[in-house]
């Protein structure tokens, strides 16, 4: 028996055979060329390019007669990174330059692309090279002249293990007979990982190893939820994994039935309970686990990994996949929240010394105000099909809100001027994640529609603590006395104005958490799908009037220890009771 752990990327449990896939890269040369042959490797170059835009195109249109447009957003991700002219020219450059191989010059390409996303602190971010690896590994097998190798099919229940599966190896994957998926690289925000969860896939990730065609039809046991991995596992493991897995799909099945139960306490009093997403591909899922809509539409995604900016056409239709994904339910679209430390590629900005207070989210997009228009008026199309609301993030004061809204009704007039169609009545927030919202909080109810709390960032600017720090973890702490004062004063700053307060920050997915953000009055939580059903579970067993008094009785403690420990001892008193 030989366990690995590596990175629980997509829940479940599964066991069966291991499939190796031995995709060894395409071996490339390095070759020093003369300066006559310089013209015969660029032509060879555009036509490798050309040859991978073709089977890119041809994957996208087998996606669209089948049932496969869910996935159409990675192979046009992929198209769109062939289509950035920076990697064409760089590579020309190294030819002309260097007076090497094509292939080399591609992979010298690379390597500087891997120097730039390795500088990236946000994984997320750094973690889209494995896209662009993806995409010049295809050019790469183009110049080689050797055809696409599928996925390949084995009869039996098999476990996939590689060093990597592009988001195309997903869209191949036969959900009848592939039960779970292991790679070597890549985390929990990798493509591939959010595909596996969208194909309800248990998915472990980082696994150093695994792929060693040695291991080839073994038996494995793969730990969605820990991160376990387990080669030739002994009896006992055997069976406790498998009870494991009985009493996880046991709780997901009862879960499940719960999706078109009313989002209700026992006393009728409503909670609209959304999904957080970044895909099209999540809409489905959310949908399924019971969300109404989306109440954060994270739109950073489109903007990495490029050298220029989408155009409004690019969004609109990415908008437009995402709402069709959920209608007839609302999608709150956040507008572009990146900068600082998750710079633009086609962006020239100076490092920062301080990025988590530099030039991002809404400062980034007043800056640019062109660029901010395309994305608002992209939005604004949208709204002409179903609900739709916009959200501005990280607003710190007044200027800001009244010059974003500024610019929004600017791009009204020129959807106007052009005849195109929106919702003049589209729903306008702003993202409440600075401590200085939270203190203007009366004043801004004035401006907007509704407000949706980030306590991600509320958490990390109230106690200064980098929420990305794993060494200052245990001080990032949701219940802290200074956080639920500010939670408490949002909320009543937007029912003093009339406008609801949401929450879509990772608070709203902690059951834990929910009979206390219930009773401070939240109308709407947002959050991953996964938690939805959970957080349901537990807002239908409460009853308002509980709830208010357990959130009133947190402000009783001092410290956030005390408040969990009689956060706790409250839930199991309930609990306790209930039984009796
Ligand atoms: C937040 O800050 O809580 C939030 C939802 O935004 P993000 O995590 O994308 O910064
Ligand atoms: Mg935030």
């Amino acid at each position: 028996m030989r366990t690995f752990s590596g990175i629980a990327a997509s829940p479940g449990i599964a066991m069966g055979r291991l499939c190796v896939i031995d995709r060894c890269k395409t071996v490339t040369s390095e070759y020093p060329i003369s300066s006559e042959a310089v013209i015969h490797e660029t032509a060879r170059l555009t036509k490798a390019v050309e040859d991978a835009r073709v089977e890119l195109e041809s994957l996208k249109s087998r996606l669209s007669e089948t049932n496969g447009e869910d996935h159409l957003l990675f192979v046009e991700i992929h198209l769109m990174i062939l289509a950035d002219e920076r990697l064409v020219t760089e590579t020309l450059e190294i030819i002309r330059t260097g007076l090497i191989s094509a292939e080399g010059a591609l992979r010298r390409t690379l390597h500087r692309y891997r120097e730039t996303f390795a500088k990236i602190d946000d994984p997320y971010l750094s973690e889209r090279i494995s896209d662009v690896e993806t995409v010049i590994e295809r050019v790469l097998r183009c110049l080689s002249g050797e055809p696409e190798s599928p996925l390949p099919q084995r009869e039996g229940q098999i476990i996939i293990a590689a060093h990597d599966l592009s988001p195309a190896d997903m869209l191949q994957i036969n959900r009848n007979n592939v039960l779970a998926i292991i790679t070597e690289i890549g985390g929990r925000t990798s493509h591939t990982a959010i595909l596996a969860r969208a194909l309800d896939l248990p998915a472990v990730m980082g696994v150093e190893g695994i792929s060693d065609l040695l291991l080839d039809g073994a038996a494995v046991i793969v730990d969605g939820l820990s991160g376990a991995v387990v080669v030739d596992p002994d009896q006992e493991t055997f069976q406790s994994s498998l009870r494991r897995k009985h009493h996880y799909e046991y709780i997901e099945y009862e879960l499940l039935k719960t999706a078109p139960l009313p989002a209700e306490t026992v006393d009728g009093h409503q909670m609209y309970l959304r999904g957080n997403v970044e895909i099209p591909e999540e809409g489905a899922s959310v949908l399924a686990h019971g969300g109404c809509g989306v109440g954060l539409y994270r739109t950073e995604m489109l903007f990495m990994n490029r050298a220029v900016m989408p155009d409004e056409e690019e969004q609109f239709l990415l908008y437009r996949a995402m709402q069709q994904a959920i209608t007839p339910h609302s999608l709150t679209i956040r507008t572009l929240d990146s900068g600082g430390d998750k710079l633009l590629d086609g962006m020239d900005q100076a490092a920062e010394v301080n990025p988590a207070l530099g030039v991002r989210a809404i400062r980034l997009s007043l800056n640019m105000p062109d660029e901010f228009k395309k994305q608002l008026r992209a939005i604004l199309r949208v709204s002409a099909d179903g609900p739709v609301r916009i959200m501005f993030p990280m607003i710190s004061g007044m200027e800001e809100v009244r010059r974003a809204k500024e610019l929004l009704e600017e791009a009204k007039r020129e959807l106007t001027a052009s005849g195109t169609p929106f919702d003049n009545k589209l729903l306008v927030g702003v993202m409440i994640e600075i401590p200085a919202a939270v203190t203007l909080a009366d004043l801004l109810a004035r401006e907007v529609d509704f407000f949706s709390v980030g306590t991600n960032d509320l958490i990390q600017y109230t106690l200064a603590i980098d929420r990305s720090n794993e060494q200052l973890s245990h001080l990032y702490q949701p219940l802290h006395p200074a956080v639920l004062r500010s939670l408490r004063r949002v909320v009543q700053a937007a029912h003093d104005a009339g406008i609801p307060a949401c929450l879509c920050g990772e608070m709203a997915g902690d059951p834990l958490y929910l009979p206390v953000l219930l009773g401070l009055g939240f109308d709407e939580l947002s959050m991953g799908a996964g938690s939805i059903l959970r957080v349901k579970q537990i807002l239908r067993r409460c009853t308002l009037e509980r709830a208010a008094s357990i959130a009133e009785g947190c402000f009783a403690f001092s410290t956030a220890a005390e408040v969990e420990m009689y956060l706790k001892s409250q839930i199991t008193m309930d609990v306790a009771e209930s039984i009796d």
